[in-house]
């Protein structure tokens, strides 16, 4: 079994606390900073084992010296970008399987946010870690990529089990609701699904994970194929990669 600890850090980041029940092995997956994942472990009672890492942005990686230092852990990375990831011990890339003790992931490329981003499924426990690629309601910028390749990387997540909990590395949810809300107003379950998300951010609730069941009805990256996206767009029956794109771009100056 995978134990997940959530823990919110900066103004917006998620980093998750991952342990295997069997072995005691435990991950810190894109730790941004060290103090309060060494706080968390503390009050857990957990022992470092490994950093998990997605990608190399700050946000992301921020912690890893530290916690090497202290900690003495691994640190796993993606492969096509180990030169960025402070302290990489073990390169994975497309296909490969990490082991977090008796619990494995499945590792996928997905560039387009950075040209080395990779995601992690843990098969058994129906969790995937995709860092700034898929988010609720959104999909990550693209900094180092085209909207090509972050539709082929999409494509893989897409057709993982539905019941997949989405552990993305941010709480953008309300706003990238805005963004969905006006490029498919009439979608029922996108309006459903937001006012929960106005609630749970009121409370000051975490929107994530969700589920790839709840992505795949609600988030606008993931439906190129929805004839009112396409309509809003202006793009009726184009080429689901170019609405993909378009919608990027729409995104990218929307002012919410
Ligand atoms: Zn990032
Ligand atoms: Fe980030």
């Amino acid at each position: 079994m995978l134990e997940i600890h959530q823990l919110s850090v900066l103004s917006d980041n998620y980093v998750y606390l991952v342990r295997d029940s069997v072995t005691g092995q435990t991950g810190a997956v894109d730790p941004a900073m060290a103090e309060p994942v060494l706080a968390a472990l503390k009050r857990l009672d957990w022992t470092l084992s490994f950093i998990i890492n997605t990608h190399h942005h700050p946000d992301h990686v921020g912690g890893n010296d530290a916690l090497v230092r202290e900690t003495g852990c691994q640190v796993v990375g993606p492969r096509a970008d180990a030169a960025r990831i402070p302290g990489i011990t073990l390169e994975v890339g497309d296909g490969d399987e990490f082991a977090l003790g008796e619990a494995k992931a499945q590792v996928f490329d997905v560039p387009g946010h950075t040209r080395g981003h990779i995601a992690y499924w843990f098969r058994d426990a129906a969790a995937l870690f995709c860092g700034d690629t898929l988010f609720a309601l959104g999909c990550g910028r693209l900094f180092e990529g085209t909207p090509a390749q972050m539709w082929h990387s999409l494509s893989k997540l897409k057709v993982l089990p539905p019941e997949t909990r989405i552990y993305c590395a941010h709480e953008y949810t309300q706003s990238n609701g805005r963004f969905a809300l006006s490029v498919e107003p009439a979608n029922s379950r996108l309006v459903a699904r937001m006012q929960r998300v106005d609630e749970l951010r009121a409370a000051g609730q975490p929107t994530v994970p969700s589920t790839l069941e709840e992505e795949m009805a609600t988030n606008p990256f993931l439906r190129p194929d929805s004839l009112e996206i396409q309509h809003t767009l202006g793009l009726p029956g184009a080429a689901l990669v170019d609405v993909f794109g378009a919608t990027r771009a729409l995104k990218d100056n929307f002012r919410s």
